[in-house]
């Protein structure tokens, strides 16, 4: 794919919005492709649907596993399920979740349904505490094996603590921003947690910078042609 840069990306996306174009097609790999790995993650579903490896498997109503396009080239990781999602069963429900679509869908013009969303904690913490390293421990190696059945060309960790448990741990969100980093052989981008904009809306211009990043590695830029300093 010709490569592009951040800078077009945006222009691109300026000429979609005065051309009335609602969405980028195919944003994701093959349909035969999305087959095989949508199997593969039902598998990965009912192995640890009933997980109880750590505490919050007593507390939590439903197993929060992620939902998307098994092929998706973008995937959102968040820290945990919080109420609604807890009660519903799916990532990004809530008001921190509608946040998120327009994000995806008004902002980047990709349709919710052909990226992939999930949380490093597959289940929610009372009162939407912290997750504890423990429980990030014991989580993990699904949200591992989520990552390389997708094989997706770009990782977005929404917050602290998603950025934490992928990354070099213990930084603070302004630190993990503005720069490619990898997870494994994965590029990364940090932003703030959509719930982190509903407390503060100045913080969605900083979010779109993040995202036009985000964006034109998607689209074939090289990591390090993203102007990320
Ligand atoms: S949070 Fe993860 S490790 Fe803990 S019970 Fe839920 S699925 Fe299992």
């Amino acid at each position: 794919m010709k490569s592009v840069t951040k800078k077009q990306i945006l222009g691109l996306l300026e000429e979609l919005e005065e051309e009335g174009v609602d969405y980028i097609e195919n944003f994701c790999s093959s349909p035969e492709t999305s087959v095989n790995k949508a199997e593969m993650l039902e598998n990965l579903f009912q192995k640890n649907r009933t997980c109880m490896k750590c505490r919050l498997g007593e507390t939590r109503k439903n197993y929060v596993f992620g939902e998307g396009n098994p092929g998706a080239q973008i995937l959102f990781i968040g820290e945990a399920p919080g109420r609604d999602e807890d009660l519903i069963g799916k990532p990004f429900v809530g008001r921190a979740g509608k946040l998120l679509n327009d994000i995806i869908e008004k902002g980047m013009k990709i349709k919710r349904e052909d990226v992939y969303i999930c949380n490093i904690l597959k289940c929610r913490p009372p009162e939407n505490r912290d997750p504890l390293p423990d429980e990030v421990d014991m989580c993990i190696e699904t949200l591992i094996t989520q990552i390389n059945i997708i094989d997706p060309k770009i990782i977005c960790a929404l917050g602290r603590h998603a950025a934490s448990a992928l990354l070099k741990k213990g930084q603070k969100l302004s630190d993990y921003r503005g720069k490619v980093h990898y997870f494994r052989s994965y590029p990364v981008i940090v932003t703030y947690h959509p719930s982190a904009l509903l407390r503060n809306p100045n913080l969605k211009k900083p979010t779109w910078e993040d995202i036009k990043i985000l964006l034109s590695i998607a689209q074939g830029c090289p990591p390090e042609e993203t102007g990320a300093w």
